[in-house]
């Protein structure tokens, strides 16, 4: 299956994006639009799951991967012990536009409350 969503294309280098973490199964890349003074997305490069409710059980690995990422990426930018917060959009209630399952993270500041409609 092609991936033809936007991240299917920041992963092929088709379109540019500032990628600020990589290994072999996830890509980092900071938000064009950030909520946050740290706003990075992690996506896995070599899964193509369009929302998190089309995960399968052998595919769940890759979550752990994309939280692991970007506890790394708090940890090397010094921001691990101020703390931060990772949220995933399934569909359209949440707000998902991008339909490559990915993972926020926001930091660098006091976080405001969230899940109110
Ligand atoms: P969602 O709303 O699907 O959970 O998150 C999609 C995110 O992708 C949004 O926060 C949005 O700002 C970001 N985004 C949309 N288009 C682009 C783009 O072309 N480049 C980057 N780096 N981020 C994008």
């Amino acid at each position: 299956m092609t991936n033809d969503t936007l991240f299917g294309k920041i992963i092929r280098r088709e379109i540019p994006a500032t990628v600020v973490y990589e290994d072999d199964e996830v890509l980092g890349f900071k938000d064009i639009a950030p909520q946050a003074p740290v706003h990075v997305l992690f996506i896995p490069k070599n899964l193509y799951i369009p929302t998190l409710d089309d995960l399968k059980p052998d595919q769940a690995w890759i979550i752990g991967k994309l939280v692991l990422a970007a506890a790394e990426y708090a940890r090397g930018e010094g921001f691990a012990q101020d703390g931060y917060r990772v949220v995933m959009n399934c569909r359209e209630h949440a707000g998902q536009t991008v339909f490559h399952i990915h993972l926020h993270l926001l930091a660098g500041a006091q976080l405001g409350h969230f899940g109110t409609p």
